[in-house]
């Protein structure tokens, strides 16, 4: 392919741009993608603020493509010409024993995709076949964007051995906190607490996904409510899915002697004072999550199986041209929880209701 084609190309810290640059062809073991959607990721503003290891000026951002294989690249059989895909970002090195094992995330020589390599927030990507995943019909091109993120969740959830009738608390209002409470849910915890901001359709969302208890704010007081968790002093599970100085310590303080914490979010990659002697003495476990590149088929069949819901959260369909602004620009406070950039799919523009389910053909 040699015409150009958009691209949003990270240039340094708060600088993003929209640029023309030349189509790619599939070298071997690629194969090329038509970009259908992708999907505007919480990660994708710390990389942008250059807080992110290994991104560098000059790099096209973006991560969560789904897309139609148009052509393939030497020594490709699958998948097929035709085929919708998404795709497992994680490039290990392939031989160390924990890519062998299916941990390319351990891998001491990984990259990843939109990361630390070129993303995808294209026209066209040339993309590795191995790590193409066949979308099944069931699920649609929005909800596809959010299949990744739901892998890492879903590594970070099982990271924690959740255990029938624990209690669970989890801080955040994104996307990643209100899958959590599905998976906790999934998992067999005996009560889910959420601490939100006070922001209506999320919170709706909250109840609908199964929380059995929704504070806001920032009322660490009334988490402590519940009798299991007042007797306990704190709560068997702990996430933070924010990802700030003030919600880990929230997290760790909320925590019962002996409990296991998840530090999840990533709004801000570096946090001072962390209180390590807290973690000593109380004998916390700390669980630290990114991605879970085997969780790929799981995530796909509970999103078929109607386990794990992710349309309801499609906040916003976007165009490519927005993204500089968007990432550039104040990020708003409770706006649409997850936006979805339109490339050359179909569905376009405006506020998808949180309620009803977008259909796209
Ligand atoms: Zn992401
Ligand atoms: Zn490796």
């Amino acid at each position: 392919m040699s015409q150009t084609m958009r691209s949003i190309v990270w240039h340094g810290p708060g600088q993003v741009a929209l640029e023309q640059r030349e189509g790619p062809s599939p070298g071997p073991g690629e194969v090329l993608v038509e970009v259908l959607y992708n999907g505007l990721c919480s990660t994708d503003y710390p990389i942008v603020q250059g807080e992110v290891a290994g991104s560098w000026p000059g790099m096209i951002l973006g991560h969560e493509p789904v897309g139609i294989v148009l052509s393939l690249g030497e020594g490709v059989a699958q998948p097929k010409i035709g085929a919708r895909v998404v795709l497992d970002t994680m490039i290990g090195c392939g031989s160390c024993r924990f890519c062998q094992g299916g941990h390319s995330e351990l891998c001491a020589h990984s990259d990843e995709i939109g990361f630390s390599l070129h993303g995808n927030w294209t026209d066209f990507a040339a993309l590795p076949a191995a790590n193409l995943h066949v979308l099944p019909d069931a699920i649609g091109d929005l909800e596809a964007t959010m299949l990744e993120a739901l892998t890492c969740q879903l590594g970070a959830i099982e990271a924690l051995d959740v255990r029938f009738g624990e209690t669970a608390v989890i801080i955040g209002s994104g996307l990643a906190a209100l899958t959590f409470i599905q998976l906790l849910r999934l998992k067999g915890a005996g009560h889910v607490a959420i601490s939100m901001r006070n922001y209506a359709e999320r919170i709706e969302l909250a109840g609908e996904f199964g929380a059995d208890q929704i504070v806001c704010d920032g009322d660490w007081g009334a988490l402590r409510a519940h009798a299991q968790v007042r007797a306990d002093e704190g709560f068997d599970l702990s996430i933070d899915a924010v990802g700030t100085q003030e919600t880990s310590l929230a997290a760790l303080s909320l925590a019962r002697r002996g409990g296991r914490v998840l530090l999840y979010g990533l709004r801000s990659a570096v946090i001072d004072g962390f209180p390590l002697g807290e973690t000593i003495f109380r004998n916390l476990t700390l669980f630290g999550r990114t991605s879970a590149p085997w969780m790929w088929r799981p995530a796909m069949d509970l999103v078929v199986g109607g386990a794990v819901r992710l349309r309801p959260m499609v906040g916003e369909v976007v165009e490519l041209e927005d993204v500089p602004g968007l990432l550039t620009g104040s990020r708003e406070r409770g706006g649409p929880l997850k936006r979805v950039i339109r490339v050359r799919g179909k569905q376009r523009g405006g506020i998808c209701a949180y309620h009803r389910d977008v259909e796209v053909n």
